[in-house]
């Protein structure tokens, strides 16, 4: 029985349970929200090493997904396992292997082993790879893609990317539409230029109910992708994008309907004044399912820097109902990430995630700034340490840069919070010469 239908039947899954108390709510909350399928949790039975149940949606904090995995010319399957634990200590709620190259199984095999949050795939990659290897991407057949959801559901993913909402018409849409930088999801673009060459309807599409029927067995999560996102700022929002989700709405309601959990992912570069319409469309057409943006990334021209754009474009989503932030690192656009990378991904977006938390006026949330506030007004180190999203970097920038006085060395004998508060408790002034 998957979540969905769990919820609808009025019982609290031990899942359930463990994200209300994550979430400070009370579980007939978490269960009346994935009953009405504003909210997911990703949990397949088969993925043992989960024990960090995540809820994605409406009324929840934020989450963040980092995106992990092999290329094709980088296979180095240790270091992928390295990111996932980087990406879970820094507070990746889920991870995706987006793995490209090597031997896709036993690599996601050993990231399940270490993936204590729920993971996500894309399983067009691996069928489109193995037809690849055999004669061509050209030579996958419907059956050989559903084969491969089976083996990641069989194997305990517990959410898959489909872009089942890149039909002939859609690509009909694409076509006529003056864009700027085309396809640029990989899995998207992969199907299109598939349904081009052999003039088929998209086979996640026109097999949609065998999926379903798939992902209702190993309660995966769908997560309907935009294969048709825009790449630049200059395709933003424009007629392919609305075309897609249309359909990736009405997909979403047979997901439902046959008790498959569903979320819906979003763009993608989006201008900062485009996000919360972008947010607002998805949430109408789609009866309010979760939504899983990427980035979003609201200027083309941050390369090398492009975690901090997209932090922002992600804050600001968040912010208008966006539920899960899929990260964006700073080698995005030049290459696959590192390690380093990675980490510094995760932290920009658990930071855009907070701010959109505490704009959405999550308690906990604002409970722990006003927290934060006052420590960091008693000059109380070690309780801003315990409070700040990443302790074991403020602590050391703290230590790095060292003072002989109670406040930090920014100010030093000048601080105003140890100043002002002297003077008016008619303490030592720390600015007095001493008498010899
Ligand atoms: S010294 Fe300046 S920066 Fe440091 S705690 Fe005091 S006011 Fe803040």
């Amino acid at each position: 029985m998957t979540q969905l239908e769990a919820a609808r039947k009025g019982r609290i899954t031990e899942a359930m349970a463990y994200v209300a108390e994550r979430e400070g709510k009370h579980p007939e909350e978490i269960r009346a929200l994935v009953a009405a399928g504003r909210a997911v949790i990703p949990a397949n039975p088969n993925h043992r090493t989960l024990t960090r149940f995540t809820a994605i949606g409406e009324g929840l904090t934020v989450k963040v997904n980092a995106n992990i995995g092999t290329s094709y010319d980088y296979i180095r399957p240790e270091e992928e396992v390295e990111k996932v634990k980087v990406a879970i200590r820094y507070g990746a709620d889920t991870v995706m292997d987006l793995s490209t190259g090597g031997d896709l199984p036993a690599i996601r095999q050993r990231i399940l082993e270490v993936a204590s949050v729920p993971l996500g795939t894309v399983p067009i990659y691996e069928a489109e790879f193995r037809a690849a290897a055999r004669k061509s991407v050209f030579d996958m057949s419907a059956d050989e893609l559903l084969e491969v959801i089976e083996a990641h559901g069989q194997q305990g993913v517990d959410y898959i990317t489909v872009h089942a909402g890149v039909t002939q018409k859609a690509l009909e849409r694409y076509r006529n539409a003056p864009r700027t930088t085309g396809i640029v999801s990989r899995g998207g673009g992969l199907l299109a230029a598939w349904m081009l060459e052999r003039g088929e309807e998209n086979p996640l599409y026109a097999r949609f109910d065998d999926l379903l029927d798939i992902a209702r067995t190993y309660d995966m999560t769908l997560s309907l992708g935009d294969g048709l996102r825009p790449g630049s700022l200059a395709d933003a929002t424009d007629r392919p994008q609305i075309e897609e989700l249309l359909t990736l709405g009405e997909l979403a309601d047979r997901a439902r309907a046959a008790g498959v959990q569903v979320m819906i992912e979003g763009p993608g570069h989006i201008p900062l004044n485009e996000i919360q319409t972008n947010v607002e469309i998805q949430k109408k057409l789609t009866g309010h399912a979760p939504f899983y943006i990427l980035g979003m990334l609201p200027t083309d021209t941050a390369a090398g820097f492009d975690h901090i754009a997209g932090a922002i474009g992600g804050a600001l989503a968040g912010w208008h109902g966006a539920d899960m932030l899929c990260y964006v690192t700073p080698a995005e656009h030049l290459g696959l990430p590192s390690v380093e990378h990675v980490k510094e991904g995760v932290v920009a977006f658990k930071i855009a995630a907070h701010i959109a938390d505490l704009a959405r006026g999550n308690p906990a949330a604002w409970v722990r700034d006003q927290r934060m506030s006052q420590a960091r007004y008693r000059l109380d180190w070690s309780a801003q340490f315990e409070l700040a999203l990443f302790p074991e970097d403020a602590k050391r920038i703290y230590r790095e840069r060292a003072t002989q006085t109670k406040a930090c060395s920014m100010c030093g004998p000048f601080c105003p919070m140890n100043l002002v508060e002297a003077v008016l408790r008619r303490e030592e002034r720390p600015l007095e010469a001493k008498e010899a």
